[in-house]
């Protein structure tokens, strides 16, 4: 089901010339992976270690201490610098505050987590023909994610998404990241399209809505949540989709139209 909120001179009556697609929790299900990772790690502590605490105790520990760690801006920077070492302090504040303070076994868990989270990655249902669908349409599409040049390209690499793209703009290899908006004007420019024949997708309303729309192009939530936009929001997509798989449907079904 595609909801349109903002009509924008009809933009969504016109198919795209072009698609900017963001990465995870738009076509990879990277949330699920990372809650996943985390419940399987917690299950598989408490059932080897002597520990007076249970798996969920722990699980809510760690959980409650990673949106700490994450919600302070100067934290949220380091730690982006080096995600290993972010993890293995959240799992510690988790462990103090249980009283348990093996370092090594706390290292360990987060570790843990972060070779189980890749093991959980996986594409949403239905995102590879979708991104096919399009690609018969002759859309051109390219990636904008924020994050590491080697992570982010591992990913893609791995589930074959390469050959969908014309280009890929990642954080670490332009230089800036989303929300700048720069990220979506070097898009622009090296489609070579002017922002009402480009939508861009993604599911983080401050990256992947606000910022491009702030340079005119046509934005699409991607609500996988299915939670809705928050109460009085302060940004409002142009279109919410619930995943590329409907998006991909919908515009196929506008182009047999002939619209
Ligand atoms: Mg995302």
């Amino acid at each position: 089901m595609v909801t349109l909120l903002k009509n924008r001179k009809d933009a969504s009556m016109n198919l795209p010339k072009a698609i900017l697609f963001d990465l995870d929790d738009t076509i990879i299900s990277f949330t699920s992976a990372k809650e996943l990772a985390w419940e399987k790690c917690c299950e598989v502590f408490v059932t080897t270690e002597a520990v007076t605490f249970n798996s969920v105790t722990l699980l809510h520990k760690i959980l409650e201490k990673r949106k700490w760690y994450w919600s302070d801006p100067a934290r949220h920077k380091a730690g982006r610098e080096n995600m290993k070492i972010a993890i293995r302090q959240i799992v510690q504040y988790a462990f103090e505050d249980l009283d348990y303070y093996d370092i090594e076994k706390s290292d360990q868990l987060a570790d843990n987590h972060s070779a189980l989270q890749d093991e959980f990655l996986c594409l949403f249902d239905g995102a590879y023909e979708a991104l096919q669908i399009l690609s018969d349409l002759n859309i051109r599409m390219a990636i904008i994610a924020n994050g590491k040049s080697q992570i982010q390209r591992v990913k893609l690499d791995r589930f074959n998404l390469n050959g969908f793209f014309e280009f890929i703009l990642i954080e670490t290899e332009v230089g800036f990241r989303k929300p700048d908006i720069r990220i979506y004007e070097l898009a622009l420019e090296q489609l070579s399209l002017s922002s009402e024949d480009v939508w861009m997708v993604g599911d983080n309303l401050e990256w992947d809505i606000e910022a491009p729309q702030k340079v005119g192009i046509y934005s699409i939530w991607n609500n996988f949540r299915k939670e809705g936009l928050p109460i009085n929001p302060s940004i409002i997509p142009n279109k919410i989709i619930n995943s590329i798989a409907d998006l991909a449907k919908d515009i196929r079904a506008q182009s047999q139209l002939g619209i």
